[in-house]
């Protein structure tokens, strides 16, 4: 019997809450009386600053139920940091845990599935979606292209997996092993190593409240795992400046040609063309470099990730 803890990031969550708590008090008591886990094995709620009843919720659920166990941070820090202070708070606690998000987007049954994996000695189990059905056509557009993308610019992940995973307690162990702040789970748990497995699931709608992950965080977080992941996007520009040097002799060798044939005033059009490319292209290698600059900038800080304020947990 293994003693399991889920994670769960909520931020503004008071509309799904009670019915969460209560399919996940089900599903867990349905796991210890099958006496797959141990009745030690909690569920984390972590408040990511919510400005709603989210943490009075959780509190009021700790005060009933020793099952849960609340988390609250200084303020929002989004759902990698709130994903990963519930993981700090849980440490050295459980043999395994699962992360999951507060909405069961995500099929809470894929939890056998994850408990068999371990079983059969995978460390890390990744939960992945078997399709999309569910979701709006943008957000299954937009939700695939930011797989693709990082993979194109160098970030391995795996694809359709989000952050609906299984770590055994060495795997959680090596996981803290990476000091960096700007952390991008999906994009570091892979780089722990250990045996490994997936599990496949249905994705849901969301049963109540809308989705915390608009556009433009999802494209935040896309660049905040290609930068935090891979050089790529300079090597890019390295091959592109190779490429605009070729260019540019192509052109001066052009351009000589037409001088000699005295037609010179053509020239004025290409000019503007170039000075403008290249410009822009110049802006562009800048802005990458700059932000590998910043990036720098920042680890050197070493900023907390995170800031608990509570820690409501009750051991067996
Ligand atoms: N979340 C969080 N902090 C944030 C935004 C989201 O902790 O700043 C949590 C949220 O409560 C949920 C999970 O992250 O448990 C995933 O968010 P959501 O379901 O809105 O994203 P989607 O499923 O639409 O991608
Ligand atoms: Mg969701």
């Amino acid at each position: 019997m293994i003693t399991l803890y889920l994670v769960i990031p909520c931020y503004n969550e008071e509309q799904v809450l009670p019915e969460t708590s209560k399919r996940l008090k089900e599903k867990m008591q349905s796991l210890m009386k099958k006496t797959k886990i141990t009745d030690r094995s909690r569920v984390v709620f972590v408040d990511d600053g919510s400005k709603d009843q989210t943490w009075q919720l959780i509190e009021q659920l700790h005060r009933t139920d020793s099952l849960f166990s609340g988390v609250k941070l200084s303020r929002n820090r989004g759902h990698q940091n709130a994903l990963l202070a519930g993981l700090h708070c849980v440490r050295g606690k459980a043999d395994a845990v699962i992360s999951m998000d507060a909405d069961l987007q995500d099929d809470i049954n894929a939890i056998d599935g994850f408990l068999e994996k371990y079983q059969e000695g995978c460390e890390v189990v990744y939960g992945v979606r078997s399709s999309r059905k569910k979701d709006t056509f943008f957000k299954k557009f937009t939700a695939e292209g930011f797989y693709r993308m990082m993979k194109f610019m160098g970030a391995e992940v795996v694809f359709n997996h989000a952050d609906y995973r299984l770590l055994s307690s060495r795997a959680l162990e090596g996981l803290f092993e990476f000091k960096e702040v700007n952390l991008f789970l999906r994009g570091i748990v892979p780089m722990v190593g250990y045996q490994s497995g997936e599990v496949y699931y249905e994705r849901h709608e969301r049963f109540a409240g809308e989705s915390k992950y608009p556009l433009k965080k999802m494209l935040a977080l896309a660049f905040e795992g290609i930068t935090s992941l891979s050089i790529k996007p300079i090597r890019f520009i390295i091959g592109l400046g190779i490429l605009m040097f070729g260019v540019s002799i192509v052109m001066l060798i052009y351009f000589l040609v037409q001088h000699f044939f005295g037609h010179t005033v053509s020239g004025w059009t290409s000019l503007i063309v170039s000075i403008w490319g290249i410009g822009g292209l110049q802006m562009l290698s800048i802005g990458v470099i700059g932000e590998y600059i910043g990036k720098v900038y920042l680890e050197t800080k070493e900023r907390p990730r995170f800031i608990v304020d509570e820690f409501l947990h009750e051991e067996a």
